[in-house]
């Protein structure tokens, strides 16, 4: 043994020794951190040269980034103040920037009273790869584990869940917390609690180490989950069981569509069953073990069945197609699909559908083919016996003359009769397969799709008119009925229809409607340029012309005789270039009116090229007429008053019936032309006579006023002399009366009658003027009031008289009251006057505005009755009866003034009437 101080004189050697061989860096490092000193290992460990860290600072060796640097540095440094020395992982940069992880020790050393620090780094970097790893793969685990589809749980003895992964809790519906608070029976299907029970029972007592089982869970929802559950015991060291270990993976999807299959094969049972088809199988080689079905109708064997034996059963004449519809199925490997008779036990054919399909395995090997065999016998009877009839409604449709057609529910044609073809020169065929639409006129064809609707919706039928084209191009109208069939729930099934040839109809039917149109333009119009205009209008659009044109003579004022025309379906200026048509051998007949003049191509007409100079023909720029048709306009006196000329651009338009229809009009223009001519002459006469009339009205009215202010002045005039002679003749009786004769007396007398009787006349003359003069004024009148009034004042004439008057009550009438009263008071006072004693009047009404005075007195000569009424005309003698004469010649005055009319019935001896009419009251 060596003395210590020999020892410690061998301590630096021996250090230097530990030094260079230690494997972990020792660096010392300066108070200001710089490197003082560096082991083999330190260098190795930082990729530096022996030496090369030393004079370095610190800082230089660390991977922290500065700023994190500066805080790690001091934390070290603070602890290392405080206690001496620091130990923990360092994160270290190599020379080549690589940096790794060391545990390091650093301690505070005191060298000759200055501190240094003594740091010792040892190389982690493998053990925290490790680390890394190892944390990894248990992340890994733990989302390997959380992640699973399968629900992973620890599942305490009794029951409750300790541990799961993510899976569980969603496929149960549940948050992880919740899950934690049920136990496994609160979410398994009541049904199968106990049985789980029981299994795990038996587990933990080691009967067997795990178990798999479907079971049932209930969802949160409450919905219901199929799962395949694996469940193992885990036991501790001792084989203590300590929990249950389950893996649970949801199959929900799978059971369902293992149900949906069970179900589609059960269903699939029942319709076999249900369709009482037969159904039947071969092997991979197309040959027949057995199928009882058919042996049951047939009343083969076994025997006779297998193979190809089946096909004996078959009808005699289905025997070989049926063999190789067989074959040609099974060798293609594709459906089979054959019909025939087959014979039943009591030897009756049947007919029988048999269809099959092979069925191949998941590498496409045949396996077998399986079938049905179906009773098709009342279906193929029923499709036979529709066949017939379609065949039967075929030849039907076929034999009319109408267009025949039908057409499927949806406006699909199925049929056509050949007609369409004779009309339209399209095959029935191509017709059907679409091309109907062709056939259609454009304008047509909406109207006939609303037509089809509309039927199908509110009915079973339809009318609809339309124009089908014919071979030349040209469309006619065609009456379209259509009727549909309906099945038993009210379906459309089928349409029929017709289409019936209506054109000639048609026009007549326009041609009419035109006629009549144009006849009341003629009934309510006599200007001559619009009834031309009508008729050129209405005769072109009659027959569907291109063109129309009217030319006709008229006369003017002068009594020359010249042209006017009016056109249709061209503007005016088409003619006007061509001055007038001549009387040619085309026109000429027309403008002499001989009848009417029709040709189908008027360009090939022999007389068309006959027209002579200048034009030779038809006229350059002339409307293309080709089809041509004119008829004369003759009136009823025979004069040819013009020509309606009609054109189209097609050949062999215009027919008799065009003629017919033309010629109605041009009767009808006549009668209008003529009638408006004969108006225009009415007018201008009538004008001429109203002319006179007034004329003459003004002469009368005014010799008439001064024949009034005649009688006036005359009778004013008059009554001075006549009081002359009265005052004289008075005079001569009072001075000289006694002196005188008595002759003389006699003749005062007369000459004073005389002169009072003139009095009087000119009294009523006045009376006359003055009526005549005077302003009416008409008002209600109580002709009853008024009469009784008037009769008084006519009694009081007559004071002698025994005449008893009678006045209906309620008379009423529109009248001038005064007036009216004077003429009463005239006709009273005669019937009182011509009445014989005791005799009755009476005032009355025959209606509501004719009135009556009556009497029962001596009556008037029915030679007379005009007469009585003329001013001064009497029947009597003043000695008879007195009177003027003016009486009745006031009524009637007065009466013709309230614009009535007055007149008398009588019969010579029997009494006499007067009747008046006056405005009856109103209200
Ligand atoms: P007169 O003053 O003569 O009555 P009228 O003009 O009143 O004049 O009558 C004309 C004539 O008509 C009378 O003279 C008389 O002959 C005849 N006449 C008028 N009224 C009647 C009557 N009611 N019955 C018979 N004759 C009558």
């Amino acid at each position: 043994m060596r003395p210590a101080a020999e020892l410690a004189g061998m301590m630096p050697a021996i250090q230097a020794e530990i030094l260079a061989s230690m494997t972990e860096g020792v660096s010392v490092s300066d108070g200001q951190g710089f490197i003082v000193y560096t082991n083999p290992a330190e260098d190795r460990l930082f990729g530096y040269e022996p030496g090369e860290l030393i004079g370095k600072h610190v800082s230089l060796q660390n991977a922290y980034p500065p700023d994190e640097n500066e805080l790690i540095v001091n934390a070290v440094f603070s602890e290392l103040k405080t206690k001496g020395h620091w130990e923990g992982e360092w994160h270290n940069k190599r020379k080549d920037g690589s940096t790794f992880f060391t545990d390091s020790r650093i301690s505070v050393i005191e060298i000759d009273g200055h501190s240094y620090f003594l740091c010792v780094q040892r190389d982690v970097t493998e053990r925290k790869t490790a680390e890394a790893a190892a944390a990894a793969s248990e992340a890994y685990n733990q989302a390997l584990f959380e992640n699973l589809a399968i629900g992973i749980a620890i599942v305490s003895l009794d029951g409750r869940w300790l541990h799961f992964n993510g899976a569980l809790p969603k496929m149960l519906g549940y948050t992880r917390e919740e899950l934690l608070k049920v136990k496994f029976s609160d979410v398994t299907h009541p049904d199968e609690v106990e049985r789980d029970w029981n299994d795990m029972s038996r587990c933990a007592a080691g009967e067997f180490d795990s178990f798999v089982r479907e079971k049932r869970y209930i969802r949160k929802d409450g919905a219901i989950i199929w799962a395949n559950r694996t469940v193992s015991i885990l036991r501790d060291a001792d084989g203590k069981p300590l929990s249950f270990l389950g893996a649970i993976e949801d199959i929900t999807s799978r059971v369902e569509a293992e149900r949906a299959l069970r179900d589609s094969e059960r269903r699939y049972r029942a319709l076999s069953t249900a369709t009482a088809s037969l159904v039947w199988a071969t092997d991979r080689d197309g040959l027949v073990e057995d199928i009882p079905g058919w042996r049951e109708i047939t009343g083969q064997t076994p025997e006779e069945v297998k193979g190809y034996g089946w096909l004996e059963a078959i009808h005699p004449d289905d025997q070989e197609t049926t063999r190789k519809m067989w074959r040609a199925a099974y060798e293609s490997g594709s459906l089979y699909d054959a019909t025939y008779r087959l014979r039943q036990k009591d030897g009756s054919y049947c007919w029988v559908n048999a269809r099959g399909v092979p069925l191949f395995n998941d590498k496409g090997e045949l396996l077998e083919w399986v079938g049905v065999l179906e009773d098709v016998h009342e279906a193929r009877l029923q499709a036979q016996a529709l066949r017939e009839s379609e065949a039967q409604y075929r030849q039907v449709a076929e034999g009319l003359p109408e267009i025949v057609w039908s057409a499927a529910p949806d406006g699909r044609l199925t049929f056509v009769n050949q007609r369409i073809f004779g009309y339209s020169g399209i095959s029935s065929d191509a017709v059907v397969r679409g091309s109907w639409l062709r056939v259609i006129h454009r304008d047509d064809r909406s109207s006939v799709m609303r037509a089809w609707t509309e039927g199908a919706e509110s009915g079973s039928r339809f009318e609809v008119e339309l124009r089908l084209r014919n071979q030349k191009g040209d469309y006619c109208w065609f009456l379209t009925r259509a009727m549909a069939i309906r099945s038993e729930s009210g379906e459309i099934t089928q349409w029929f229809g017709t289409c019936t040839y209506i054109h000639d109809h048609k026009a007549t039917q326009r041609a009419l409607q035109m006629t009549n149109q144009f006849a009341t333009t003629l009934a309510t119009d006599l200007d001559l340029e619009r009834i031309v205009q009508a008729l050129c209008d209405a005769s072109t659009s009659a027959i569907e012309a291109d063109f129309g044109s009217f030319f006709y003579n008229v006369i003017n004022e002068g009594g020359e005789s010249f042209l006017l025309y009016t056109l249709s379906g061209a503007p005016k200026e088409a003619f006007e270039k061509f001055g007038m048509p001549r009387a040619t051998q085309v026109f000429g007949p027309t403008f002499r009116g001989e009848g009417i003049v029709r040709s189908d191509d008027i360009r090939q007409d022999p007389r068309y090229g006959n027209m002579g100079p200048p034009h030779h023909g038809m006229p350059e720029g002339h409307l293309p007429v080709v089809s041509y048709l004119a008829v004369a306009v003759v009136s009823r006196s025979g004069e040819v008053i013009g020509g309606l000329f009609f054109g189209h651009k097609k050949p062999g338009v215009f027919t008799a019936e065009h003629e017919q229809v033309v010629s109605s009009f041009a009767a009808q223009a006549a009668v209008a032309i003529d009638n408006a001519r004969l108006y225009e002459r009415v007018r201008s006469m009538n004008q001429e006579l109203e002319r006179k009339v007034h004329e003459r009205t003004a002469n009368l009215l005014t010799a008439n006023e001064r024949l009034q202010a005649f009688t006036y002045h005359v009778s004013h005039d008059l009554r001075a002399p006549l009081r002359a002679i009265i005052g004289t003749s008075r005079m001569i009786q009072e001075d000289y009366g006694p002196q005188l004769p008595e002759a003389v007396h006699g003749f005062l007398k007369r000459q004073a009658e005389a002169a009072a009787k003139m009095g009087q006349l000119v009294d009523d003359l006045l009376k006359i003027s003055r009526l005549s003069r005077q302003e009416m004024v008409t008002e209600h009148v109580d002709l009853t009031h008024l009469a009784k009034d008037a009769a008084e004042e006519a009694l009081s004439i007559h004071p002698y008289s025994t005449v008893d008057v009678q006045v209906e009550e309620g008379l009423a009438a529109e009248a001038d009251p005064r007036l009216l009263r004077l003429a009463l008071v005239n006709l009273i006072e005669n019937a009182v006057k011509y009445s014989p004693r005791g005799g009755v009047v009476r005032v009355g009404a025959r209606d509501q505005n004719t009135f009556f005075v009556s009497d029962q007195g001596i009556g008037i000569d029915e030679t007379y009755l005009e007469r009585i009424f003329e001013p001064f005309y009497r029947l009597h003698r003043d000695e008879e009866f007195t009177g003027t004469g003016i009486g009745l010649a006031n009524v009637r005055q007065v009466v013709e003034r309230h614009a009535g009319k007055v007149w008398a019935e009588s019969e010579a001896g029997h009494g006499t009437t007067f009747y008046f009419t006056l405005r009856p009251a109103t209200g």
